[in-house]
């Protein structure tokens, strides 16, 4: 079966395991110090801002907390979004509203978020789906005009850039997730960027028992006072990463560049071969813009009888994400007639650096076959 995700983790990766576990440091430590700064570097910012995390969904429920948002607050987010971007809301008692999302990119448009403002909205939480990039001009426009904060949920977009600017650094927090099936993997974790220093460090506490970073524990060299003692300033958790996750993800992003290279270069391989059969592709990426290529989508009438004739030769395809509106928990009805389209027509084809040009060439010829034996009539 030739998967639609896929690690690729080797040799590398052991290597800088096998270090950590000879430091007998296996905890939050120094690896972790310096992942995290070059995570900042990777996306030009300064490191103070930037905390790791064990998961991007804790990222989401945690910007709720750092922005203060609670009941009686709205959050306009995509229909079209992850589940847990939806639960951190819900969780923190705001309601969620489901904008639309556009036919092709799959990402909200300015307008279609302004639709859902209204006087109780407290943040907008967009996602660049696929790792194509949200046009964010108009979006910070629209949340400058109206006051609400906007948060990054960059999971899918490790390497996207709008306007030659890294994705997640220009709203007010960005949150990306490192989890086995994303472009980069440490397993599970994550990083956050805050606009603003003091939400870095309230963040920087919170997922760390509420402690000030400069006591206790984490200041164990100091002989001046008892090393034991320590500072609480806020009933936080425990959300922080180890030296391990750190390690893989430091190897992971120094293999960054490769990893986007050889996905852009599926991409073109789709794009080229895909380009008259009928199948609505990808937009074109703007020219000031980057992408992750974390996913490849085709869209066509028949999307369930692809999906099904791709499985039985072999070809695992899915589809990303199933709009939220549609589940019934969050009772949250609308009419979003692009999302629910895009639902039934939208296919995610694999794409990850493992796919060799043999497997792309298999599954397009068998994507090819599809669109041409009449099966798309039937
Ligand atoms: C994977 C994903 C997440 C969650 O990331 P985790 O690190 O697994 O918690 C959030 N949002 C989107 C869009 C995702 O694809």
């Amino acid at each position: 079966m030739i998967n639609v995700f896929q690690p690729s983790l080797g040799k590398e990766e052991i290597a800088a395991i096998r270090k950590v576990f000879k430091s007998n440091w296996l905890g939050k430590g120094p690896i972790t110090d310096q992942f995290e700064e070059s995570f900042a570097k990777h996306i030009r910012v300064d490191k103070d801002l930037v905390n790791s995390i064990n998961s991007c969904t804790e990222g989401l429920f945690q910007s709720m907390e750092v922005l203060n948002i609670t009941t009686g607050d709205e959050v306009v987010l995509p229909t079209v979004s992850f589940v847990g971007a939806a639960n951190a809301i819900v969780k923190s008692g705001a309601r969620p509203v489901f904008c639309d999302v556009d036919p092709r990119t799959l990402n909200p448009t300015a307008e279609m978020i302004a639709e859902k403002i209204t006087l109780r909205t407290r943040a907008i939480m967009v996602i660049h789906y696929g790792g194509y990039p949200c046009d964010m001009d108009g979006i910070m426009e629209l949340a400058e005009d109206r006051g609400v904060n906007v948060i990054e949920d960059c999971a899918c977009a490790v390497a996207t850039q709008y306007k030659s600017k890294p994705v997640g650094t220009i709203g007010h927090i960005g949150i990306w997730s490192f989890d086995s099936m994303k472009t980069m993997v440490t397993c599970d974790g994550g990083m956050m960027w805050c606009r603003r220093k003091e939400h870095a460090d309230w963040l920087k506490r919170n997922i760390n028992f509420g402690m000030d970073f400069s006591s206790g524990m984490s200041k164990s060299e100091s002989v001046d006072r008892n090393w034991w003692e320590f500072d609480v300033q806020q009933a936080g958790r425990r959300a922080i990463i180890n030296d391990l996750t750190a390690t893989l993800g430091l190897v992971q992003l120094g293999k960054l560049p490769k990893i986007v290279e050889w996905r852009n270069l599926v991409h073109n391989s789709y794009n080229v071969e895909l380009a008259d059969t009928g199948l609505v592709l990808p937009p074109i990426l703007p020219d000031d813009c980057k992408a992750t290529y974390y996913l490849y989508w085709v869209q066509l009438d028949k999307r369930d009888e692809l999906a099904q004739y791709l499985r039985k030769k072999g070809i695992y395809s899915t589809f990303r994400y199933y709009p939220l509106h549609k589940v019934k928990y969050y009772n949250a009805w609308a009419d979003l007639p692009n999302a629910e389209k895009a639902a039934k027509t939208t296919l995610c084809i694999p794409i990850h650096q493992s796919l060799s040009l043999e497997d792309v060439e298999y599954i397009c010829d068998t994507i090819k076959e599809f669109m041409n034996n009449g099966h798309s009539d039937g």
